[in-house]
Protein backbone atom coordinates (compact mmCIF):
# COMPACT_ATOMS: atom_id res chain seq x y z
CA UNK A 1 0.00 0.00 0.00
CA UNK A 2 1.25 3.37 -0.43
CA UNK A 3 2.65 5.28 2.02
CA UNK A 4 0.68 9.01 2.64
CA UNK A 5 2.66 11.94 2.90
CA UNK A 6 2.80 12.91 6.53
CA UNK A 7 2.15 17.07 7.65
CA UNK A 8 3.86 18.10 10.93
CA UNK A 9 1.94 19.60 13.23
CA UNK A 10 3.40 22.15 15.93
CA UNK A 11 2.99 19.54 18.94
CA UNK A 12 5.59 17.44 16.94
CA UNK A 13 2.33 14.88 15.68
CA UNK A 14 2.34 13.79 12.38
CA UNK A 15 -1.15 14.22 10.50
CA UNK A 16 -1.99 12.00 7.22
CA UNK A 17 -1.86 14.64 4.32
CA UNK A 18 -5.30 13.06 2.95
CA UNK A 19 -8.15 12.03 5.32
CA UNK A 20 -11.50 10.97 5.24
CA UNK A 21 -14.64 13.39 5.21
CA UNK A 22 -17.73 12.09 7.01
CA UNK A 23 -20.21 14.70 6.87
CA UNK A 24 -24.03 13.47 5.63
CA UNK A 25 -25.03 10.03 4.46
CA UNK A 26 -24.55 8.94 8.17
CA UNK A 27 -26.13 5.41 7.45
CA UNK A 28 -23.59 4.63 4.90
CA UNK A 29 -20.72 6.03 6.64
CA UNK A 30 -19.58 2.48 8.58
CA UNK A 31 -19.05 1.08 5.47
CA UNK A 32 -17.64 4.05 3.71
CA UNK A 33 -15.06 4.20 6.79
CA UNK A 34 -14.45 0.53 6.73
CA UNK A 35 -14.11 0.92 2.92
CA UNK A 36 -11.98 3.96 3.07
CA UNK A 37 -9.53 2.14 6.11
CA UNK A 38 -9.17 -1.09 3.67
CA UNK A 39 -8.13 1.45 0.83
CA UNK A 40 -5.50 3.02 3.35
CA UNK A 41 -6.68 6.02 4.99
CA UNK A 42 -5.15 6.56 8.27
CA UNK A 43 -7.50 10.26 8.96
CA UNK A 44 -10.84 10.18 9.76
CA UNK A 45 -12.66 13.28 10.56
CA UNK A 46 -16.22 13.63 12.37
CA UNK A 47 -17.84 15.89 14.53
CA UNK A 48 -20.32 15.89 17.05
CA UNK A 49 -22.88 17.44 14.87
CA UNK A 50 -22.59 14.92 12.10
CA UNK A 51 -23.74 12.32 13.77
CA UNK A 52 -21.03 9.51 12.87
CA UNK A 53 -19.27 9.49 15.52
CA UNK A 54 -20.52 5.65 16.35
CA UNK A 55 -19.65 4.77 12.53
CA UNK A 56 -16.64 5.63 12.79
CA UNK A 57 -15.91 4.31 15.61
CA UNK A 58 -17.69 0.95 14.61
CA UNK A 59 -15.60 0.81 11.62
CA UNK A 60 -12.31 1.57 13.21
CA UNK A 61 -12.88 -1.35 15.59
CA UNK A 62 -13.74 -3.68 13.20
CA UNK A 63 -10.70 -2.80 11.09
CA UNK A 64 -8.75 -4.15 13.79
CA UNK A 65 -6.05 -1.43 12.72
CA UNK A 66 -4.00 -0.46 16.18
CA UNK A 67 -5.25 2.60 17.47
CA UNK A 68 -1.19 4.30 17.19
CA UNK A 69 -1.94 4.12 13.98
CA UNK A 70 -4.63 6.30 13.02
CA UNK A 71 -5.68 10.00 13.20
CA UNK A 72 -8.79 10.44 14.76
CA UNK A 73 -10.49 14.50 14.35
CA UNK A 74 -13.93 15.63 16.22
CA UNK A 75 -14.99 18.56 16.76
CA UNK A 76 -16.94 20.24 20.03
CA UNK A 77 -20.17 21.24 18.66
CA UNK A 78 -22.02 24.87 19.25
CA UNK A 79 -24.83 23.98 22.15
CA UNK A 80 -21.40 22.86 24.15
CA UNK A 81 -19.64 26.38 24.43
CA UNK A 82 -19.79 26.75 27.89
CA UNK A 83 -16.63 26.27 30.18
CA UNK A 84 -18.07 23.24 32.37
CA UNK A 85 -20.21 21.58 29.18
CA UNK A 86 -16.44 20.89 26.85
CA UNK A 87 -14.75 18.02 28.56
CA UNK A 88 -18.15 16.32 28.87
CA UNK A 89 -19.13 16.83 25.36
CA UNK A 90 -15.05 15.03 24.62
CA UNK A 91 -16.37 12.44 26.90
CA UNK A 92 -19.71 11.73 24.74
CA UNK A 93 -17.22 12.04 21.67
CA UNK A 94 -15.19 9.38 22.81
CA UNK A 95 -17.96 7.18 24.20
CA UNK A 96 -19.10 7.02 20.75
CA UNK A 97 -16.04 6.49 19.40
CA UNK A 98 -15.70 3.76 21.27
CA UNK A 99 -12.00 5.47 21.78
CA UNK A 100 -9.79 6.74 24.50
CA UNK A 101 -8.81 9.89 22.93
CA UNK A 102 -8.71 11.77 20.15
CA UNK A 103 -5.80 13.28 18.23
CA UNK A 104 -7.57 16.37 17.10
CA UNK A 105 -10.39 18.16 19.30
CA UNK A 106 -11.32 20.87 17.05
CA UNK A 107 -13.87 23.93 18.26
CA UNK A 108 -16.22 23.54 15.39
CA UNK A 109 -17.48 27.44 14.93
CA UNK A 110 -16.36 30.36 17.22
CA UNK A 111 -20.09 31.00 17.45
CA UNK A 112 -22.49 29.56 20.56
CA UNK A 113 -25.63 28.42 21.20
CA UNK A 114 -28.14 28.12 23.92
CA UNK A 115 -26.28 25.19 25.96
CA UNK A 116 -28.18 22.58 26.24
CA UNK A 117 -28.74 18.34 24.70
CA UNK A 118 -30.66 20.46 21.57
CA UNK A 119 -27.73 20.39 18.77
CA UNK A 120 -29.87 23.31 17.17
CA UNK A 121 -31.81 25.05 19.81
CA UNK A 122 -34.25 26.97 17.55
CA UNK A 123 -37.40 29.00 18.76
CA UNK A 124 -39.79 29.98 15.34
CA UNK A 125 -37.06 29.27 13.39
CA UNK A 126 -34.51 31.26 15.07
CA UNK A 127 -31.21 30.10 16.47
CA UNK A 128 -30.84 30.59 20.11
CA UNK A 129 -27.40 32.06 20.92
CA UNK A 130 -25.42 32.32 23.97
CA UNK A 131 -23.28 34.91 25.32
CA UNK A 132 -19.99 32.49 25.68
CA UNK A 133 -16.54 34.15 24.01
CA UNK A 134 -14.66 31.55 22.27
CA UNK A 135 -12.13 32.66 23.93
CA UNK A 136 -13.14 30.93 27.04
CA UNK A 137 -14.46 28.10 25.15
CA UNK A 138 -10.76 27.45 24.07
CA UNK A 139 -9.31 27.92 27.62
CA UNK A 140 -11.31 25.22 28.71
CA UNK A 141 -10.28 22.97 25.75
CA UNK A 142 -6.42 23.60 26.23
CA UNK A 143 -7.16 21.90 29.86
CA UNK A 144 -8.26 19.08 28.18
CA UNK A 145 -4.89 18.65 26.84
CA UNK A 146 -3.68 17.67 30.49
CA UNK A 147 -6.23 14.81 30.55
CA UNK A 148 -5.01 12.72 27.39
CA UNK A 149 -8.52 12.87 25.69
CA UNK A 150 -7.35 14.68 23.32
CA UNK A 151 -3.29 14.98 21.84
CA UNK A 152 -4.17 18.25 19.80
CA UNK A 153 -6.38 21.26 20.17
CA UNK A 154 -7.21 23.68 17.10
CA UNK A 155 -10.59 25.83 15.67
CA UNK A 156 -12.60 25.84 12.29
CA UNK A 157 -14.59 28.24 10.66
CA UNK A 158 -12.58 31.56 12.70
CA UNK A 159 -11.85 34.72 11.25
CA UNK A 160 -8.74 36.16 11.46
CA UNK A 161 -9.08 38.56 13.77
CA UNK A 162 -11.23 36.00 15.83
CA UNK A 163 -7.60 34.35 15.46
CA UNK A 164 -5.70 37.09 16.56
CA UNK A 165 -7.90 37.63 19.26
CA UNK A 166 -7.77 33.79 20.51
CA UNK A 167 -3.50 33.66 20.00
CA UNK A 168 -3.29 37.08 22.23
CA UNK A 169 -5.65 35.90 24.89
CA UNK A 170 -4.59 32.03 25.41
CA UNK A 171 -1.45 29.95 25.73
CA UNK A 172 -1.83 26.96 23.51
CA UNK A 173 -1.41 27.85 19.97
CA UNK A 174 -3.95 26.21 17.83
CA UNK A 175 -2.33 22.72 15.99
CA UNK A 176 -4.82 22.84 13.30
CA UNK A 177 -7.24 25.63 11.41
CA UNK A 178 -9.90 23.23 9.35
CA UNK A 179 -10.73 25.92 6.96
CA UNK A 180 -12.85 25.62 3.35
CA UNK A 181 -10.12 25.95 1.00
CA UNK A 182 -9.97 24.93 -2.90
CA UNK A 183 -8.84 26.19 -6.23
CA UNK A 184 -12.02 28.50 -6.65
CA UNK A 185 -11.27 29.41 -2.60
CA UNK A 186 -7.38 30.19 -2.31
CA UNK A 187 -7.32 32.86 0.44
CA UNK A 188 -3.49 33.32 0.07
CA UNK A 189 -3.17 35.36 2.76
CA UNK A 190 -5.21 34.23 5.42
CA UNK A 191 -2.90 30.80 4.58
CA UNK A 192 0.55 32.69 4.90
CA UNK A 193 -1.10 34.25 8.58
CA UNK A 194 -2.15 30.87 9.57
CA UNK A 195 1.32 28.92 8.65
CA UNK A 196 3.04 31.94 10.15
CA UNK A 197 1.62 31.17 13.21
CA UNK A 198 2.79 27.54 12.89
CA UNK A 199 -0.96 26.28 12.61
CA UNK A 200 -1.84 23.32 10.05
CA UNK A 201 -4.31 23.30 7.32
CA UNK A 202 -6.89 21.19 6.99
CA UNK A 203 -8.99 21.75 3.67
CA UNK A 204 -12.49 21.17 3.82
CA UNK A 205 -14.80 20.84 1.11
CA UNK A 206 -11.70 20.38 -1.12
CA UNK A 207 -13.80 19.77 -4.10
CA UNK A 208 -15.25 23.43 -3.49
CA UNK A 209 -19.19 22.96 -4.50
CA UNK A 210 -19.03 19.37 -5.37
CA UNK A 211 -21.48 18.66 -1.70
CA UNK A 212 -24.71 19.09 -2.44
CA UNK A 213 -26.24 20.93 0.21
CA UNK A 214 -24.16 24.30 -1.13
CA UNK A 215 -26.91 26.30 -2.77
CA UNK A 216 -24.50 29.06 -3.89
CA UNK A 217 -22.50 26.45 -5.89
CA UNK A 218 -25.70 24.58 -7.53
CA UNK A 219 -25.72 26.81 -11.26
CA UNK A 220 -22.54 26.43 -12.50
CA UNK A 221 -19.62 23.65 -13.39
CA UNK A 222 -18.09 21.28 -10.70
CA UNK A 223 -14.85 22.25 -9.55
CA UNK A 224 -13.27 18.92 -10.50
CA UNK A 225 -14.30 19.45 -13.94
CA UNK A 226 -12.31 23.57 -14.55
CA UNK A 227 -10.33 22.99 -17.46
CA UNK A 228 -7.18 24.31 -15.79
CA UNK A 229 -7.42 21.37 -13.16
CA UNK A 230 -8.57 18.63 -15.82
CA UNK A 231 -5.30 19.68 -18.44
CA UNK A 232 -3.04 19.72 -15.70
CA UNK A 233 -4.20 16.18 -14.85
CA UNK A 234 -3.00 14.44 -18.06
CA UNK A 235 0.44 15.65 -17.53
CA UNK A 236 0.39 13.49 -14.20
CA UNK A 237 -2.38 10.81 -15.49
CA UNK A 238 -4.68 11.88 -12.42
CA UNK A 239 -8.26 13.46 -12.59
CA UNK A 240 -9.56 17.19 -11.97
CA UNK A 241 -10.35 15.91 -8.67
CA UNK A 242 -6.81 14.50 -7.68
CA UNK A 243 -4.84 17.97 -8.85
CA UNK A 244 -7.50 19.77 -6.42
CA UNK A 245 -6.18 17.44 -3.91
CA UNK A 246 -2.36 17.57 -4.78
CA UNK A 247 -2.83 21.28 -4.84
CA UNK A 248 -3.45 21.66 -1.27
CA UNK A 249 -1.08 19.10 0.24
CA UNK A 250 1.93 20.15 -2.09
CA UNK A 251 1.39 23.60 0.16
CA UNK A 252 1.90 21.47 3.43
CA UNK A 253 -2.18 21.06 4.12
CA UNK A 254 -4.00 18.29 4.91
CA UNK A 255 -7.46 17.21 2.73
CA UNK A 256 -10.40 15.63 3.81
CA UNK A 257 -12.47 14.55 0.61
CA UNK A 258 -16.08 12.64 1.36
CA UNK A 259 -17.07 9.82 -0.45
CA UNK A 260 -19.58 6.38 -0.03
CA UNK A 261 -18.49 5.20 -3.64
CA UNK A 262 -15.44 2.80 -3.59
CA UNK A 263 -13.79 3.44 -6.35
CA UNK A 264 -14.42 7.46 -5.79
CA UNK A 265 -12.61 6.77 -2.23
CA UNK A 266 -9.61 5.02 -3.55
CA UNK A 267 -9.62 7.80 -6.23
CA UNK A 268 -9.07 10.54 -3.75
CA UNK A 269 -6.15 9.00 -2.34
CA UNK A 270 -4.20 9.02 -5.24
CA UNK A 271 -4.54 12.62 -4.44
CA UNK A 272 -1.24 12.88 -2.66
CA UNK A 273 1.01 13.39 -5.27
CA UNK A 274 3.45 16.23 -6.00
CA UNK A 275 2.86 19.20 -8.70
CA UNK A 276 5.44 20.71 -10.64
CA UNK A 277 5.80 24.35 -9.53
CA UNK A 278 4.50 25.76 -12.76
CA UNK A 279 1.17 23.94 -12.33
CA UNK A 280 0.73 25.29 -9.09
CA UNK A 281 0.89 28.50 -10.83
CA UNK A 282 -1.61 27.91 -13.11
CA UNK A 283 -3.98 26.43 -10.59
CA UNK A 284 -3.03 30.27 -8.98
CA UNK A 285 -4.78 31.82 -11.91
CA UNK A 286 -8.24 30.16 -11.13
CA UNK A 287 -9.04 31.92 -7.43
CA UNK A 288 -12.40 32.83 -7.91
CA UNK A 289 -12.68 33.95 -4.30
CA UNK A 290 -16.41 31.53 -4.11
CA UNK A 291 -16.88 30.27 -0.34
CA UNK A 292 -20.04 28.01 -0.63
CA UNK A 293 -20.11 27.29 2.90
CA UNK A 294 -21.58 30.38 5.20
CA UNK A 295 -23.77 29.57 7.92
CA UNK A 296 -24.04 33.23 9.02
CA UNK A 297 -27.76 32.80 8.40
CA UNK A 298 -28.90 30.05 9.71
CA UNK A 299 -26.58 30.59 13.29
CA UNK A 300 -27.16 33.93 14.01
CA UNK A 301 -23.65 34.61 13.85
CA UNK A 302 -21.63 37.13 10.84
CA UNK A 303 -18.60 34.50 10.16
CA UNK A 304 -15.65 35.21 7.49
CA UNK A 305 -16.18 38.71 8.55
CA UNK A 306 -12.87 39.77 7.41
CA UNK A 307 -12.02 37.01 4.43
CA UNK A 308 -12.57 36.12 1.05
CA UNK A 309 -15.66 35.09 -0.40
CA UNK A 310 -18.00 37.13 2.32
CA UNK A 311 -21.15 37.59 1.00
P1 LIG B 1 -16.08 17.37 -0.56
O1 LIG B 1 -15.39 18.53 -1.18
O2 LIG B 1 -15.25 16.31 0.06
O3 LIG B 1 -17.06 16.75 -1.64
C1 LIG B 1 -17.79 15.60 -1.35
C2 LIG B 1 -18.64 15.15 -2.51
O4 LIG B 1 -17.87 15.07 -3.69
C3 LIG B 1 -19.18 13.74 -2.30
O5 LIG B 1 -20.46 13.80 -1.70
C4 LIG B 1 -19.24 13.16 -3.67
O6 LIG B 1 -20.50 13.45 -4.22
C5 LIG B 1 -18.22 13.92 -4.45
N1 LIG B 1 -16.97 13.20 -4.75
C6 LIG B 1 -16.05 12.75 -3.87
N2 LIG B 1 -15.01 12.22 -4.51
C7 LIG B 1 -15.26 12.34 -5.83
C8 LIG B 1 -14.54 11.97 -6.99
N3 LIG B 1 -13.34 11.39 -6.92
N4 LIG B 1 -15.11 12.22 -8.19
C9 LIG B 1 -16.30 12.83 -8.28
N5 LIG B 1 -17.04 13.21 -7.22
C10 LIG B 1 -16.51 12.96 -5.99
O7 LIG B 1 -17.13 17.98 0.46
P2 LIG B 1 -17.48 17.99 1.99
O8 LIG B 1 -18.12 16.72 2.42
O9 LIG B 1 -18.21 19.25 2.16
O10 LIG B 1 -16.09 18.16 2.75
C11 LIG B 1 -15.30 17.06 3.14
C12 LIG B 1 -15.31 16.87 4.65
O11 LIG B 1 -14.86 18.04 5.31
C13 LIG B 1 -16.70 16.63 5.27
O12 LIG B 1 -17.18 15.34 5.03
C14 LIG B 1 -16.41 16.93 6.72
O13 LIG B 1 -15.74 15.85 7.34
C15 LIG B 1 -15.49 18.14 6.59
N6 LIG B 1 -16.21 19.45 6.67
C16 LIG B 1 -15.99 20.24 7.75
C17 LIG B 1 -16.65 21.47 7.88
C18 LIG B 1 -16.38 22.34 9.07
O14 LIG B 1 -17.20 23.26 9.35
N7 LIG B 1 -15.31 22.16 9.78
C19 LIG B 1 -17.53 21.90 6.87
C20 LIG B 1 -17.69 21.08 5.75
C21 LIG B 1 -17.04 19.88 5.67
Amino acid sequence: MASITAQSLNTGAKIPAIGFGTWQDKDSQEGAVAEALKAGYRHIDTARVYGTEPAVGAAIKKSGIPRSELFITTKLWNNSHAPADVEPALDASLKDLGLDYVDLYLMHWPSAFKPGPELMPKVDGKMQTADISYVDTYKAMEKLLKTGKTKAIGISNFSKAELEKLLAETEVVPAAHQMELHPWLQQKEFVKFNQSKGIHITQYSPFGNQNEIYDAGKNMGKLMDDPVLVEIGKKYNKSGAQVALAWGINQGHSVIPKSKTPSRIAQNLQGDFKLDASDLEKIAGIDKKLRFNDASAGFGYKFYADLDGKK
